[in-house]
C-alpha cells in the first residue's frame, strides 16, 4: 500500500499540501488524499498494470524511482508529489470533466504546483500535483 501520510511528503511539500487541502476546504471542495509517498517496489507493480497482459488501466508511465512519489532524502519518504480525488456526498468522483478538479486544480497551481491535469500537460494525470522544480 503507498502513503497517504502528510509527514511522507517532501519537508517543502508539506506546507504546501496543507495549505492546499486548506483553500480547497474555503473552496467548498472536499479532498481525499490517495497517494503521498510509493515504494520502487509499489511503482514497478503499478506501472506494470496494463502492461504485457496484467489486468486493469495503464495508470502511470514511471517506473520505481522515476516517479515523483518515490523520492526519499537519506532512506527516508519525502514525495514530492500528491495524488487526490474530489469528493461529493462523500464520494470519490473520477470523471475528469467534473468541475470540482478544475476548481481544485486552480487551487494547486495558484500555490505553485505543477498540476498534471491542466491543459497541455505532457502526460495528463488529473489527482497529480508535483513540486515544481527549484525546490531541492
Ligand atoms: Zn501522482
Amino acid at each position: 500500500m503507498s502513503s497517504r501520510k502528510i509527514e511522507d511528503l517532501h519537508p517543502d511539500l508539506q506546507p504546501i499540501c496543507c495549505e492546499f487541502l486548506r483553500r480547497c476546504e474555503t473552496a467548498g471542495l472536499d479532498i481525499l488524499v490517495t497517494c503521498t509517498y510509493r515504494s520502487n517496489d509499489e511503482q514497478n507493480r503499478l506501472y506494470a498494470q496494463g502492461r504485457n497482459g496484467v489486468p486493469g488501466a495503464r495508470v502511470t508511465n514511471a517506473k520505481g524511482g522515476q516517479s515523483a512519489h518515490n523520492f526519499t532524502i537519506q532512506g527516508r519518504p519525502a514525495a514530492r508529489a500528491f495524488d487526490i480525488v474530489p469528493l461529493v456526498h462523500g464520494k470519490p468522483v473520477w470523471d475528469a470533466g467534473h468541475p470540482a478538479w478544475k476548481e481544485a486544480g486552480r487551487i494547486g497551481i495558484e500555490l505553485g504546483l505543477n498540476w498534471y491535469g491542466r491543459p497541455g500537460a505532457k502526460f495528463r494525470e488529473m489527482p497529480h500535483f508535483e513540486l515544481n522544480k527549484g525546490y531541492l
